[in-house]
């Protein structure tokens, strides 16, 4: 079975806690803080491989883990990090948010993609001793790694996309115009799969053609397999229409012609507008002249470019991969989807829901939604500090510190962010 479409869950690892320890030493009366960092949690990172052709891999396994960090401990012993985890797809998968569909990242491109970032590692005491706070007797817990859900989607990476209807001979095309590429050849050679190919075009120049299962008419409205194929064109550059033209079958090939282009418009209109070349295939058996002659005229007319082949016979086939391999080198290249994900804002929780804990002038604060505001703010950014400043103070935080006795001056550490109090 040709899988293309799948849904994962996957979680980063969460980080581990900070430690509170001490020096000891033998006649050393009181050491120093020595409480090592919790280490980071493992990240999820997906990178395409150009050798998987199906999203198989996924159909049984739908569960991705990254291991968790270690806690630190005495010695300035940081824990160990958590174990990241990467995960192989094909090149070309687009990874959508499950919840609203946008974009997250079309892995075409080979540098590994980071979805979802491990949490990081508490600090230990050793990190808040200061001349006056000689004892800090705190350290901080290390954040959650992320939870998401998502779907990945294969959208093949082709420059040629062959259409038209079943048996017009597509299949036989490809296995006629291309080699066999052992990068990309590992797709079954039947119809229910979508086909890559390489097309060798002269010396310097070569491209590759994707074969799906032929559309059927009522396909883009899900009536048949066609429908679920079409996504594989949806990066092509250039679509070659497959036409039967013997009237073998006692098809009509103009009416052939157009059901197909209504359905790839009603797919997609920007699909059915990209350049097309028609491929007036079977004219070694072509029965009826008449039929042939009238279809060129009509199709010449429309402004497509129009060659008579047979891919059986191998009539014609090079003059074809020379008119595509021109057309070509004046197109764009490959689409590549932009994300549109935006993460939601943080919600903001309130000050009770977080816990606070005094150290002497020290105000240690941490709770799990402000976790993940801290996820989402970079604090390199004065528009993002603003944001976590104004998300602090609507959630009454400095409120219920006040109540507590806090003072001006004293110290607010959250996780790794240490701020002075001020009214
Ligand atoms: P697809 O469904 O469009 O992929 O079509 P196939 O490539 O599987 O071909 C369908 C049938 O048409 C097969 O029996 C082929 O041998 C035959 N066929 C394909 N091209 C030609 C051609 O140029 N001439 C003749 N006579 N038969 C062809
Ligand atoms: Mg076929």
């Amino acid at each position: 079975m040709f899988v293309d479409k799948v849904k994962i869950f996957v979680a980063s690892g969460n980080g581990g806690n900070g430690a509170v320890a001490f020096h000891r030493e033998k006649f050393v009366a009181s050491g120093g803080p020595d409480g090592g960092d919790g280490g980071r949690g493992g990240d999820i990172i997906l990178e395409a491989d150009p050798n998987m052709s199906t999203l198989m891999d996924f159909r049984y396994k739908r569960k991705y883990v990254a291991g968790n960090g270690m806690d630190g401990s005495g010695k300035r012993c940081s824990g160990k990090d958590g174990d990241s985890l990467t995960i192989k797809v094909p090149s070309g998968t687009v990874v959508r948010d499950s919840d609203t569909g946008a974009i997250i990242n079309d892995m075409s491109a080979v540098s590994p993609f980071v979805l979802a970032r491990g949490g990081k590692g508490g600090w230990g005491n050793q990190h808040f001793a200061t001349p006056t706070r000689q004892a800090p007797r705190f350290s901080k817990p290390g954040m959650e790694g992320e939870k998401k859900e998502v779907i990945l989607e294969l959208k093949l990476l082709a420059d040629v996309g062959l259409v038209g209807f079943p048996n017009v001979g597509k299949s036989t095309l490809l296995s006629v115009v291309s080699k066999a590429h052992p990068k990309i050849a590992n797709y079954h050679f039947t119809t229910l799969y979508p086909n890559l190919g390489v097309v060798y075009a002269g010396e310097y120049s070569s491209f590759v053609m994707a074969d799906i299962p032929g559309i059927i008419e009522g396909a883009s409205e899900g009536a048949g397999l066609g429908h679920d194929f079409l996504r594989h064109i949806d990066r092509c550059r250039l679509l070659v229409h497959v036409v039967d033209i013997s009237g073998s079958e006692g098809r009509d090939p103009i009416a052939d012609f157009d059901a197909i282009n209504a359905e790839l418009k009603q797919y997609s209109p920007e699909l059915a507008s990209r350049p097309m070349i028609v491929a007036a295939n079977k004219c070694d058996i072509s029965e009826n002249g008449e039929l042939a002659q009238k279809f060129r005229e009509y199709v010449t007319a429309l402004g497509y470019e129009l060659h008579e082949i047979s891919a059986a016979a191998h009539i014609g086939v090079s003059e074809l991969v020379n008119s595509i391999a021109k057309r070509l080198s004046s197109l764009p290249p490959i689409a590549v989807f932009e994300a549109d994900y935006v993460a939601p804002e943080a919600e903001i929780g309130t000050a009770e829901a977080l816990r606070i804990t005094r150290c002497d002038d020290v105000w240690s604060v941490d709770g799990k939604w402000l976790e993940s505001l801290l996820r989402r703010v970079n604090f390199g950014d004065y528009e993002s500090r603003m944001y976590f400043d104004r998300a602090l103070r609507t959630s009454g935080l400095f409120e219920r510190l006040e109540e507590m006795g806090i003072n001006e001056g004293d110290t607010v550490s959250i996780y790794d962010i240490e701020f002075e109090y001020r009214r």
